[in-house]
């Protein structure tokens, strides 16, 4: 998967602001950040989308779920057993939805009041 943009970046090919990893997952902050956290949680195996993840190895989905969990706990989006103040996350998924990397992927979003319906 040489041409997948975040398979380079879990290789290290690419530099990114790395803030979690654990051995089957990497969470990065997003080059163009659209809140004061904004960070993309990815398993380091390619899989295109959440639905294709989630029949191949539900396990892993649930551990990109663990690791973005972790992260908005340790941007102080949460507390390890609470939901406020809260934050996001969003799978874009197919063209429709605006997916523009085509290996699954989370965004974390928090530290803004977060809109609803997105666009
Ligand atoms: P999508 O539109 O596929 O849901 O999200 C892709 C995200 O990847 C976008 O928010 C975009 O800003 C981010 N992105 C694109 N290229 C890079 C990069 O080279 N490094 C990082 N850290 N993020 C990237
Ligand atoms: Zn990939």
């Amino acid at each position: 998967m040489n041409d997948c943009l975040f398979c380079r970046i879990v290789a290290r090919e690419i530099p990114a602001d790395v803030v979690h990893e654990t051995d089957r997952t990497l969470a990065f902050r997003d080059v163009n950040p659209q809140a004061p956290t904004h960070v993309l949680v990815v398993p380091k195996e390619h899989h295109a989308t959440a639905g294709l993840l989630v029949g191949a190895d539900p396990q892993l989905l649930a551990d990109v779920v663990a690791s973005a969990h972790a992260v908005a706990v340790q941007e102080g989006l949460v507390t390890d057993d609470g939901a406020e103040p809260g934050y996001r996350l969003v799978a874009n998924t197919g063209p429709a939805a605006g997916q523009t990397v085509h290996h699954l992927h989370l965004h974390v979003l928090g530290g803004r009041p977060l809109t609803w319906p997105p666009g």
